[in-house]
């Protein structure tokens, strides 16, 4: 008895304090500029023996100004080399005073590769940062009790670099660390599947797992997560499709022969036990549903909220997500990447179409590159300046640039973002783009938000037609004269649909893209008719699969919006699945 009360009061201790980690934050915002200084001058300290520092004369200086005076503004192709000599075993201090042991990849979807990133304990803690105050914001609007988490979580595949360095995927690489399992445990959001599933081999086998495992324990689901939400709608998707095995597994005790990972099968039988009673009430609930509609909240009555990263190139999956949760919230979650967190979502009753990220002053050092201002610099080709943290204004759009904890000095991480307020006198900004990711042929400029509106207004004549985008990429073809926009569509069902409607859908996206340069060219034929291919179904599966396959993980997929010439294997999987294809009549 008396153990058990200890257990339970070690339990208690473990729990966030949610008010002290909020007044952390806002003592860390309240003077984010020294803050700041602060950061960059701890960076410089820890790795000034880095060779890579030593070599640009910084001469031990630490401050903002001579920092900016000796180090130039870089892109991963710039620190390639570097990264590359540390995974192949060099141990002498190249970017960081201490040698890095672990290796990051990026999803790789802009390029088509994932991109080699350094990884530590240090950037872990930042990372839990992030986690923590993030939780404590949303857990005083939405308290979760004692209980668990659905979390759609997957491991990448692990390997050794050629220097014996462990490398996996960002996400991979901070479920296996041991400040993760303990951070999760006080913020109360213990995933409800065992390891094995989350670290199972095959990505397939450990989903339905992630689901069983939900159904099983769903009275105490508090929360349903991933990282992103693309792979929350995947889950519900599927769940769509193996409903009724789930049931029958429930129903017998016996896990699906689908399964077969002896770790999986041995860490579920210790689950799963005959439940016909849960199995009966399951399926009645299922069958009960009108196209799915509520789904999260029938299966899960006491999920409080859906959390992952529902921005940006997330957007699209919204209105999918929607209709799985009914009423239950979707908060969006933070922004950050492999390369390190930059900002947490600190307004968590906001839907996500307008989520802001309030930037921790101290856990990196941040730098903006104006865009609007830039433009004729960009011409002359001088190298843009960009403004510190606290001297962005309200309204205007930046290329984010990072100093981080592991090895990262000026780099720009190619992201777009828009600054919507301050914190006390920390930004908060949206995440508006991947800066590179562009469609173009001469002076028309699309960014994915574009082609994400467009695509929107166009699915909604779909939509008259019940159907749905299931998902969506673009490709600039210049093969044709003049070149033109393609479009790939994958819709919920190919086959009922009436020609006269995707050719009205063909015809929507082609004038919903806005930009003066594309309506112009256009007009004058300089770009040509834009095309709609439809994709037979399951085609953006095998995409997926084909990241997967390069060593990414399904929590940090994403779909990528243009696919270029250079990634050619997505474009061949995407040009050998087309199903129909339509050019816009607009325009004629
Ligand atoms: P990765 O390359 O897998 O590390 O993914 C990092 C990228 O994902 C970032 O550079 C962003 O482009 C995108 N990303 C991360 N967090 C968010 C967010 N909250 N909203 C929108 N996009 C995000």
């Amino acid at each position: 008895m008396e153990a058990e009360l200890i257990v339970r009061m070690l339990e208690k201790m473990e729990i966030i304090d949610v008010n002290q980690t909020i007044e952390e934050f806002e003592s860390t915002t309240k003077d984010a500029e020294r803050v700041q200084r602060e950061t960059l001058k701890k960076i410089l300290e820890e790795n000034g023996s880095a060779e890579y520092l030593q070599n640009l004369g910084l001469n031990g200086s630490t401050d903002p100004e001579s920092f900016k005076a000796c180090v130039p503004l870089v892109t991963h192709k710039d620190l390639e080399p570097y990264i590359q000599r540390i995974a192949d075993g060099d141990t002498s201090p190249i970017l960081t005073g201490k040698a890095i042991t672990t290796i990051s990849l990026s999803s790789g979807t802009t390029q088509g590769k994932p991109k080699l990133v350094p990884f530590n304990d240090e950037l872990m803690e930042t990372t839990m940062q992030i986690y923590r105050t993030s939780f404590a914001f949303r857990n005083r609007e939405f308290p979760v009790g004692n209980g668990k988490a659905l979390q759609f979580i997957y491991s990448s595949k692990q390997f050794k670099t050629k220097g014996g360095l462990n490398a996996g995927t960002a996400t991979t690489n901070v479920y296996r660390n041991s400040q993760f399992k303990e951070g999760m445990k006080g913020m109360q959001s213990q995933c409800c599947s065992p390891d094995e599933v989350i670290f199972g081999p095959d990505f397939h086998q450990s989903l339905y797992c992630h689901l069983l495992c939900g159904l099983i324990f769903r009275e105490e689901i508090q929360l349903v997560f991933s990282t992103f939400a693309h792979s929350l709608v995947h889950a519900f998707r599927t769940f769509e499709l193996v409903w009724e095995e789930l049931c029958a597994d429930i129903r017998e005790g016996e896990l699906s022969s689908r399964i077969t990972v002896p770790s999986i099968r041995t860490a579920m039988s210790k689950i799963l036990k005959p439940d016909p009673e849960s199995a009966d009430l399951i399926h009645k609930k299922c069958s009960g549903l009108s196209n799915w509609y509520g789904l999260i909240p029938e299966l899960f009555p006491n999920a409080k909220y859906i959390y992952g990263i529902m921005t940006g190139s997330m957007e699209p999956y919204l209105k999918k997500l929607r209709h799985y949760a009914r009423d239950v919230p979707l908060m969006s979650a933070d922004y950050g990447s492999s390369e390190g967190w930059i900002g947490a979502n600190v307004n968590p009753t906001l839907p996500p179409e307008l989520a802001t990220f309030a930037v921790l002053p101290n856990i990196g050092y941040f730098e903006f590159i104006p865009l609007r201002e830039n433009v004729e610099d960009q011409v002359l080709g001088i190298e843009p300046k960009p403004v510190g943290l606290t001297e962005v204004k309200v309204g205007e759009e930046y290329e984010i640039v990072v100093t981080n904890v592991a090895g990262l000095y000026r780099y720009r991480l190619g992201d777009v973002v828009k600054i919507m307020g301050f914190h006390n006198s920390t930004p908060e900004m949206k995440f508006i783009c991947r800066r590179n990711l562009m469609l173009t042929i001469n002076i028309d400029k699309n960014t994915e938000k574009d082609l994400q509106l467009s695509v929107e207004e166009a699915a909604k004549v779909l939509a008259e037609e019940k159907q749905e985008v299931v998902d969506f990429t673009s490709h600039v073809d210049l093969s044709t004269d003049p070149g033109h926009y393609v479009i790939f569509w994958e819709i919920s069902s190919e086959v009922h649909l009436h020609e006269e409607a995707l050719q009205e859908c063909c015809n929507c996206l082609d004038r919903s893209f806005l930009d003066a340069g594309y309506i112009g060219s256009r007009k004058v034929n300089a770009i040509g008719p834009l095309e709609l291919r439809v994709l037979h179904k399951g085609t953006f599966q095998k995409i997926l699969d084909h990241y997967l396959g390069l060593g990414a993980a399904v929590s940090q997929f994403k779909t990528p919006r243009c696919v270029s010439l250079a990634n050619n294997t997505v474009l061949q999987i995407l040009c050998n699945n087309v199903a129909k294809n339509y050019f816009s009549t607009a325009f004629r």
